[in-house]
């Protein structure tokens, strides 16, 4: 990690150094960038919003994406793979089952706590060189110039100083003020619930399984985690999420189980409990002059269908490869150029929205007690596993892997 450059010129600087800022920092590393990543919240602090205690799965292409970056070993080796997914209704007896071996793959995706994989990620920006990292510090207002994109970033104890850089990537969450400072406004809705999450012990091992099951309230995933525990995350209505929260460990674990059934047996020893509001968010455009959008800055999923990391993992790994091509093309000169920007906002804005559209679709079709969508959902859990090719895209979408696939998500290094 640099100690900055004497000028205060970048490169690129990134608003935001969560899961998403901090992997786009480390793949742009290959190109010898100048980078500065502006964090607002210390990594080890109780309150860091992105690297905190929920467990993420990660998709092939995120997989393949860390293969790439040389950081795969360190991170596959605390965490946990997931071999089968099992997909269910309460109160029906049919269930949906996707398997690796039948996908063609070890895996459909891995396990890890965000905590973890920020530790990985923290110990290979201090090795880069090229990295140079403001922490506590805020971004508080930009300058968006035809040459050039003028940040003031204010640190928790220090004075306010202004950056100048050919690119200002904001990847500074759902709530993203990068994203208004850019004059970006964002669709918001509410989806009236909360994810809660934690972790527990089951008495039966998953075994590699993670189960996802869809209840009166919202779905209820459980996903392998080490030490035969499992992590859940349980979306309740928002009316009921404090009292939920408030509950005690036998209380919690008494509602949880009666949600979940006995598929996994009794369960027990659940770990500290945290709650987050859900919303979709979705913002209006990409690019504004010299900067840009990634990750939840520019949209914000519903946890349904474990998507919200992996697509943003797909709007760096389009990004580098618009970069390391420019680069090639005008022979290294100027990473925020306006034709990268429209390349890059073409390129995201179908996954995105397909994105969007599908776990939006799953939140509302199994949300509902309306009796035309419940039809339509009986149709759809029987298609899901019945109709040829519905499934594997399901699977598809769940890898990652559909679309056209930029370098670093079909495992190809940038250079
Ligand atoms: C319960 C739950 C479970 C999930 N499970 C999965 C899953 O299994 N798989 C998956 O793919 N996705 C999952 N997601 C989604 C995933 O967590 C997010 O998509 C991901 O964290 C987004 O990362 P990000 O870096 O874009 O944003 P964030 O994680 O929100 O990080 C933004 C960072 O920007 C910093 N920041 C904010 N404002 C400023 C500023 N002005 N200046 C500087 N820094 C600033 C913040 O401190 C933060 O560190 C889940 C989400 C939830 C809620």
């Amino acid at each position: 990690m640099s100690a900055g450059w004497p000028d205060n010129h970048y490169d690129i600087v990134i608003a935001g150094g969560g899961m998403i800022g901090t992997s786009l920092a480390l793949a742009l590393a290959p190109l010898g960038l100048r980078v500065a990543v502006v964090e607002a919240i210390a990594r080890k602090a109780l309150d860091q919003p992105s690297f905190d205690d929920r467990s993420t799965a990660l998709s092939r292409s995120t997989q393949r994406m860390f293969e790439a970056m040389g950081l795969w070993d360190e991170i596959v080796a605390s965490s946990t793979p997931i071999r089968s997914i099992h997909v269910s209704e309460q109160g029906r007896f049919g269930f949906s089952h996707i398997d690796a071996e039948e996908q063609g793959v070890e895996a459909l995706g891995y396990v890890v706590i965000n905590r973890v994989l920020g530790n990985v990620l923290q110990s290979a920006m201090n090795a880069c060189e090229g990295i140079h990292v403001v922490c506590p510090a805020r971004i508080v207002c930009v300058d968006l110039a035809a040459e050039r994109a003028s940040p003031v970033v204010r640190p928790d104890n220090g004075t306010q100083q202004t950056l100048s850089c050919d690119l200002l990537v904001a990847a500074d969450g759902a709530n993203s003020a990068v994203r208004e400072m850019m004059g970006i406004s964002a669709k918001k809705s509410q989806y009236g619930q909360h994810a809660i999450i934690g972790n527990l012990r089951p008495e039966r091992n998953l075994q590699h399984r993670a189960f996802e099951r869809f209840t009166a309230q919202g779905p209820l995933a459980m996903l392998p985690v080490a030490d035969d525990r499992a992590g859940f995350i349980w979306v309740v209505a928002e009316r009921d999420a404090e009292r939920v929260l408030a509950l005690d460990d036998d209380a919690f674990l008494g509602e949880l189980q009666k949600e979940f059934g006995y598929r996994l047996g009794e369960f027990s020893h659940v770990g500290k409990r945290a709650s987050y509001p859900l919303t979709l968010t979705s913002a209006a455009r990409l690019t504004a002059t010299r900067s840009v959008l990634i990750g939840n800055a520019a949209h914000g999923l519903h946890p349904v269908s474990a998507q919200g990391f992996n697509l943003g993992m797909r709007d760096v790994a389009a990004l580098c490869d618009c970069i390391a091509d420019c680069r090639v093309e005008t022979n290294g000169v100027d990473p925020g150029n306006e034709q990268l920007l429209a390349r890059y906002a073409h390129w995201r804005r179908s996954d995105q929205k397909k994105l969007v559209r599908f776990t939006d679709g799953l939140v509302r079709l199994f949300g509902s007690s309306r009796q035309p969508l419940r039809a339509l959902r009986n149709v759809g859990m029987l298609g899901f596993d019945l109709i040829p090719g519905v499934r594997s895209l399901f699977a598809k979408h769940t890898m990652g892997l559909a679309g056209t696939l930029p370098r670093l998500s079909r495992g190809v290094p940038l250079k």
